[in-house]
């Protein structure tokens, strides 16, 4: 499958990682939007949020439990965070490959909302 994070987890690709498991990667964002910017993937192969199943849901909350411990492990557990799932063309998703944004080590702006584009 031509997914680039497949490649990254299968090692094709290069990534900084901060954490691997049987089930996830998380590296740091190859354009960070903030002094911390990991993405947060699962191995298994799923397209976005759409097409998570009941049988993911296992894999879902593995994401958050380590989303915790990596923002703790990146010292921005105190200061705080935000978690990110972009999911289809509107939300700007790029890599069709379900993946978290953890970002944080600043204040992290209020969320933009729609973009002139879409306004009326
Ligand atoms: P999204 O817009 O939610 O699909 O986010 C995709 C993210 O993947 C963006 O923040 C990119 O900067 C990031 N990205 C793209 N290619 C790589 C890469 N090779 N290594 C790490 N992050 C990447
Ligand atoms: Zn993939």
């Amino acid at each position: 499958m031509d997914c680039l994070f497949c490649k990254i987890v299968e090692g094709s690709i290069p990534s900084n990682k901060v954490f691997e498991n049987e089930n996830l990667l998380v590296f740091h964002d190859i354009v960070p939007a903030a002094p911390v910017h990991v993405l947060i993937i699962p191995k298994k192969h799923i397209d976005s949020m759409n097409e998570v199943t009941t049988e993911d849901l296992p894999l879902i909350a593995e994401i958050h439990q380590v989303a915790q411990q990596v923002a703790k492990d990146l010292g921005v557990n105190e200061s705080g965070y935000r978690l990110i799932n972009n999911c289809g063309p509107d939300s700007g998703q790029a890599v069709q490959h379900l993946h978290y944004h953890l970002l944080g080590g600043a204040k992290i702006g209020a969320l933009t909302g729609i973009s002139s584009s879409h306004q009326s």
